[in-house]
């Protein structure tokens, strides 16, 4: 592999007239996208900060803390980007916790296809919106976790998917055991970047909602080959912040 070459440049954000700043450093040479997850994690926990400081001043805390791991049995969706890169982690693991952890993901999602939930994911497409909605609600039923979770704490939390790091809550942790619509009052973020990573650089959807079950990225890193273009780390970046605010990006001239 060659070497990378690095460029370095002021980022500013705008959300409801805060203006965040950071300083951003990305591959000058072309790269495939999943080397950009760092930053758009950076991005990603830059606006939890933001809906979190929010929450503090309505008066709302967050209820999330180190040890409670009841939302890592829900449904956990991450982008074709994401299920390359969750393999690329458990692939530089060593042993003997490489082989632990892919056997819980062999375990888990054999679970899942033998009572027949996978295939109901896989036809999401068809459905209406509310049986989309219970077939990734029944999912939590089943009470597997997830294969990254160890004494009920996230093993990989500092390269933890985007979905993990948008979602937090204010409502009582014990209710995250039994969710409800009514039961759990997540933070509000201004932009949840999950969603806007899922079409970059992308050839085609890969399914009806276009997000890989986490529990499926060993076997979908292993079956689909990784087509994605190479684009430098300047091109990723105007493709995602396009998305993120819809296109209204704008650079300062150069000096
Ligand atoms: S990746 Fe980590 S935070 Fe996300 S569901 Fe798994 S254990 Fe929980």
């Amino acid at each position: 592999m060659e070497k990378d070459e690095w460029v370095t440049g002021q980022m500013q954000l705008a959300v409801d007239g805060a203006v965040f700043e950071m300083q951003l450093t990305v591959q000058a040479n072309p790269v495939k996208p999943q080397r950009m997850l760092p930053i758009f994690q950076q991005i990603t926990d830059l606006y939890v900060e933001f809906g979190t400081a929010a929450a503090r001043r309505e008066g709302r805390e967050i209820s999330c803390k180190k040890g409670c791991g009841a939302c890592c049995r829900h449904f956990v969706a991450v982008s074709e980007i994401e299920a390359y890169d969750i393999a690329a982690i458990v692939e530089r693991m060593p042993e003997p916790q490489r082989g632990a952890i892919r056997e819980r993901f062999r375990k888990a999602l054999a679970h899942f296809v033998e009572n027949g939930w996978l295939e109901k994911f896989e036809n999401c497409a068809e459905y209406e919106n509310a049986e989309t909605l219970k077939v990734l609600s029944d999912y939590f039923k089943e009470g597997v976790p997830c294969p990254f979770l160890v004494e009920e704490s996230c093993s990989i939390h500092e390269e933890r998917p985007l979905t993990c790091r948008e979602y937090l809550v204010t409502s009582p942790a014990e209710n995250c055991a039994a969710p409800t619509r009514e039961n759990i009052d997540l933070v509000r973020l201004p932009v949840r970047p999950m969603g806007n990573i899922l079409a970059l650089g992308q050839q085609k959807p890969i399914n009806g909602l276009n997000v890989v079950p986490l529990i499926a990225s060993l076997k979908f890193a292993e079956t689909k080959p990784n087509d994605f273009p190479e684009k430098t780390g300047e091109q990723w970046m105007t493709e995602f912040l396009q998305s993120v605010t819809k296109g209204e990006i704008s650079r300062a001239p150069k000096a």
